[in-house]
């Protein structure tokens, strides 16, 4: 048995796992009656969801990792087709030199292709881009009885759409192929403004989404009274050339800095987030306010930079609460920002963005328009999850929903409220695959 994790370490497990090292594997040949108990299976990328949908407890895990080579690279296209288990890590090493970048990337480069279509994750240019799904020209999916099925927008559309943003439910995405967009420097132009509230966050927004390719801020969703919601926004594009005196370097692979251990638990409470959130505030609207020019490295991954930064809420681990409601539900935002705050359970490091109306080809995918806000909780107990449930209420109301991927405790009503097509997403499962998660959402209610 092996360890295998999610990022907020809730539930920490140890599972079955099998480790295919080439294309043209078998799935392993469970019994298919025994899919609530042992004979399940469930891919495995690269552990970076927060949440139970990449665990499968009582079944096997297909660890995709073994299979991380790329399998061809068309320069002038940037047409790239890789094996499910390459990280984005990988690939930009390899990409950024010749001047490509990824159409779409997640806050953190650790995470494999194949897991990335599963959860069809978004960037900071969802308002121009939309989710990483829309960049995938195709890919091969193995199912448990040993077919291979081509998906495209133009072939097998229906497991296309299932499988992008399925949770890994449909089989097994084999390889992939996306397609890059062009850049002229690894360096990210980019404008910082602090900002009071949340109007004058919508104001920011709207502007940067119609001028810029990225745009996101942080905000204090710990202070209350002249300092609520205060943040910082940052709008940013592709620069033109590299910056004078800025070394051309493409990435920086492994963690400067590492958390050695785990944080006791009274290291995090009220009053040191309070006091971080007032220090970073202060800290950054003074030194980076106006126009910079930063490393994509930094700009899209900054927690990358602090190796097993998520040992910093302790061996109880953290949940991560992330959610969107229409543009029209600006009223329900508000309160639940008020809520957080009053519950003292912030975090450090919100991150509010506003999501376009680029449709995405997912059945279950998240993203959609409105406003996203999302943090980390740590984990005390049912306080903790209190307040969540509490959140799922307004959000359910509002006509929202909560990103599955950060996901480990939403009940299956609430499910079936933020993803209306799941009946429909029934039909492509795979006969032996399933999930913690989707074992929780998918009970009778
Ligand atoms: C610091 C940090 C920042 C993040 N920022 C963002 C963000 O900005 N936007 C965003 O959308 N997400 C974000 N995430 C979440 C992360 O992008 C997703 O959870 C991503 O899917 C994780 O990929 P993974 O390779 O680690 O897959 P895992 O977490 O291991 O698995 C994710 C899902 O993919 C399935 N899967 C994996 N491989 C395959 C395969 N070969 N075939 C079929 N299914 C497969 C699994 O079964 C599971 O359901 C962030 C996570 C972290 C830790």
């Amino acid at each position: 048995m092996k360890k295998y994790r999610s990022w907020a370490f809730i539930p920490p497990i140890e599972q079955k796992a099998v480790r295919p090292q080439w294309l043209g594997f078998k799935l392993p040949d469970t019994n298919e009656g025994e899919k609530e108990k042992s004979g399940s299976l469930l891919p495995y990328g690269n552990g970076r969801s927060y949440g139970d949908s990449c665990l499968n407890v009582k079944g096997t895990v297909v660890d995709s990792r073994s299979l991380n080579r790329f399998i061809h690279f068309d320069e002038n296209t940037g047409v790239l087709k890789c094996e499910a288990g390459v990280t984005f890590a990988d690939i930009l090493a390899v990409i950024v030199p010749k001047n490509w970048f990824l159409p779409v990337t997640p806050g953190t480069k650790f995470v494999t292709v194949g897991g990335a279509i599963a959860n069809d994750v978004h960037g900071k240019n969802h308002h121009q881009d939309g989710t990483f799904g829309r960049h995938v020209l195709g890919f091969e999916l193995l199912r448990s009885n040993g077919d291979t099925l081509l998906c495209s927008p133009d072939e097998n559309k229906d497991f296309y759409a299932a499988t992008i943003g399925g949770l890994g439910l449909t089989g097994f995405i084999t390889w992939a192929e996306i397609q890059l967009i062009k850049i002229e420097s690894p360096y990210i132009k980019v404008e910082t403004t602090a900002f009071h509230g949340l109007d004058e966050f919508y104001a920011l927004s709207e502007s940067a989404n119609k001028n810029h390719r990225y745009s996101v801020a942080w905000i204090d969703c710990a202070s209350s009274g002249k300092n609520f919601a205060r943040g910082l926004f940052m709008a940013g594009d592709h620069a033109d050339h590299t910056p004078q005196g800025k070394p051309n370097k493409a990435v920086q692979a492994e963690p400067k800095l590492s958390i050695p251990f785990n944080f006791p638990k009274l290291a995090l409470n009220r009053y040191s987030i309070k006091a971080f959130n007032a220090l970073y505030f202060n800290k950054n609207s003074a030194m980076s306010a106006g126009t910079s020019y930063q490393h994509y490295d930094s700009y899209f991954y900054p927690l990358d930079g602090l190796g097993d930064w998520n040992r910093i809420y302790g061996k109880q681990g953290f949940y991560q609460y992330q959610f969107v409601v229409p543009f029209s539900e600006k009223a329900t935002m508000e309160k639940i920002l008020n809520k957080i705050v009053e519950s003292g359970l912030g975090s450090f490091l919100a991150v509010l963005k506003e999501f376009g109306d680029v449709d995405s080809p997912g059945l279950l995918s998240f993203p959609r328009p409105g406003i996203c806000l999302a943090l980390d909780f740590a984990n005390r107990g049912e306080t903790t999850l209190k307040l969540a449930a509490e959140l799922d209420e307004l959000v359910i109301k509002a006509g929202g929903a909560v990103y599955p991927a950060k996901d480990v405790r939403m009940s299956s009503q609430a499910f079936k409220a933020y993803f209306p097509k799941m009946e429909e997403f029934k039909a492509f499962i795979d006969p032996k695959f399933t999930s913690d998660f989707w074992k929780r959402v998918n009970k009778e209610s």
